[in-house]
């Protein structure tokens, strides 16, 4: 199984929760204003980054 994150870089705000919360280095530190993903391929589906993103700005997908 894997798993699909989708940004809505519109609501992104930068502020890097998501990369503080995902223990499985999928994010990287956020560049310009911007969350930045790194390694999709790590992504469990535990969706600490979907709940936890202040903006609601993440959506995560099983493919
Ligand atoms: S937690 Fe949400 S608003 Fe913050 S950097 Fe990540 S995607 Fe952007
Ligand atoms: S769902 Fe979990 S493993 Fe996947 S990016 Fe978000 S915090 Fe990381």
């Amino acid at each position: 199984m894997s798993f699909q994150i989708i940004i809505d870089m519109d609501k992104c705000t930068g502020c890097g929760t998501c990369y503080d919360v995902c223990a499985f280095d999928v994010y990287g530190e956020p560049e310009g204003g911007k969350a930045v993903i790194l390694e999709m391929d790590n992504c469990t589906g535990c969706r600490s980054c979907e709940s936890q993103c202040p903006e609601t700005a993440i959506v995560v997908n099983e493919e």
